[in-house]
């Protein structure tokens, strides 16, 4: 039988790889400038603190995680999302009391959901995210914000919108609950069996509900902006006027509840507008959490991030036909011809790797033309061609593959000759 990848799971090839460091290198290029420092958790913590954190009536806990108990019957979940990890860490390390506040911190890597697979979604992907622990003051969801269009301009994404919407605070939250359960209870028979148990446990679930999407109730459901308090109109307003301050353009979506109940304030969604992209256009999506590291048994602590989903972003760059730089040139190809010639090569490859020049040899006993046929699909610059004869004269020949010149060097010269090329 033969072997395939798990389904949801997908190779990343070597010919595809020049995207993801053009990606990864931008994130991180971005990250710098904003003063972000990289953290890496792993990639299974204990269950409950994805239940904890993320909530136990969204989807993500209660229908997609890769959940397992360990030898020793602990109950282990593959990350479904980066932030309750770094949070963890967060407390665990005590970088609350660091003299440098607010922690500023970015992360890549595999997050698994048990998910219904379309292009667009997998259950293995990666994510991008950002977190900015120990600041309540909405200048840092700007911050974030900015990032975000920062990094998705230096990718050279330009059909995208951010789309912003306001969840208000825990006591603003209390009050709109209240109203969305009188909205809903009348309809409640119509909706789907999750949305039945989602109206007393956690009524704003049904907003982000997959399957009664478009049932009218949705759309004339309250609207959370119409109870929120003073402090949490406030900050919704400093974050717009900063936005507007900075010149970055935003549309407000009364429906943007976001998957994960960590959520206060200031919620968003950067979305990809190119056409021919799939019906799944979100590219990433944060906003403010000052409850979780609480809950997760550190001290109040304001916090706001955001995830990408990187596969979504490469989607993005092939939508809008984005030039991805690659290195697909090597310095140069060794051919040689003979058995001392050969032996001779073994050890000039290596020296000339030793000095970091992207260099090849043919491992194949292969026949000098094949020899420069593997120089040209490497694209090298130049073929250093030895045979025994070359050899007894302490010389080679390099062949300049873009030119056809050729010129005799000798051997104790090869290293300067191709530093010099
Ligand atoms: P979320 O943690 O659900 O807010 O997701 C953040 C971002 O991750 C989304 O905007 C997507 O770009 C990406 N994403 C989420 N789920 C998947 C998935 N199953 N496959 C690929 N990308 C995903």
């Amino acid at each position: 039988m033969a072997y395939k990848a798990a389904k949801g799971t997908y190779d990343i090839l070597p010919k595809d790889i020049d995207k993801w460091h053009f990606v990864e290198d931008v994130c991180k290029k971005i990250c710098t400038s904003f003063n972000y420092q990289e953290i890496r958790t792993p990639i299974f913590e204990s269950t409950n603190l994805f239940i904890r954190s993320v909530g136990e009536t969204t989807d993500i806990v209660s229908k997609e995680m890769y959940t397992f108990d360990d030898k020793k019957g602990r109950s282990i979940t593959l990350r479904p999302e980066g932030t309750a990890g770094v949070v963890r860490s967060y407390v665990e390390h005590k970088m609350f009391a660091d003299s440098n506040q607010p922690t500023k911190l970015f992360y890549f890597g595999p997050i698994f959901r048990y998910e219904r697979m379309q292009k667009g979604r997998q259950r293995q992907f990666t994510q991008f995210g950002i977190e900015a622990l120990g600041s309540k003051d909405p200048a840092v969801d700007v911050e974030v914000i900015s990032l975000v269009v920062e990094i998705l301009q230096s990718l050279g994404l330009k059909k995208v919108k951010v789309a912003l919407n306001t969840l208000g605070d825990s006591e603003s939250r209390l009050k709109y609950r209240e109203a969305l359960v009188n909205h809903f209870k009348p309809v409640i028979c119509d909706l789907c069996g999750d949305c039945k148990a989602r109206l007393e446990k956690n009524p704003l679930r049904i907003l982000d509900c997959k399957v009664d999407r478009e049932h009218p109730a949705m759309k004339t459901a309250p609207k959370l902006m119409d109870y929120l308090n003073e402090e949490s109109r406030k900050h919704f307003e400093k974050v717009k006027q900063y936005l507007t301050d900075l010149n970055i353009d935003f549309v407000i979506d009364n429906q943007l509840v976001r998957g994960l109940d960590y959520y206060n304030h200031t919620v968003f969604e950067v979305m990809s507008e190119v056409e021919g992209f799939g019906a799944l256009t979100t590219l990433c999506g944060g906003g403010r959490y000052n409850g979780l590291v609480q809950e997760i048994g550190g001290p109040e602590t304001p916090a706001v991030g955001v995830a990408f989903g990187v596969e979504r972003l490469i989607l993005a760059l092939e939508a809008e036909g984005v030039n991805i730089p690659s290195n697909n040139k090597i310095d140069a190809y060794i051919v040689s011809l003979g058995e001392k010639a050969n032996d001779f090569s073994v050890k000039l490859v290596n020296d000339l790797r030793r000095e970091n020049l992207q260099v090849e040899k043919d491992y194949l006993n292969r026949k000098f033309k094949a020899q420069l046929k593997s120089a040209d699909r490497l694209n090298a610059r130049l073929a250093v061609i030895i045979g025994d004869d070359e050899l007894e004269k302490d010389i080679c020949i390099i062949k300049n593959l873009d030119t056809g010149i050729q010129e005799e060097v000798a051997l104790d010269k090869v290293i300067n000759y191709i530093k010099n090329k």
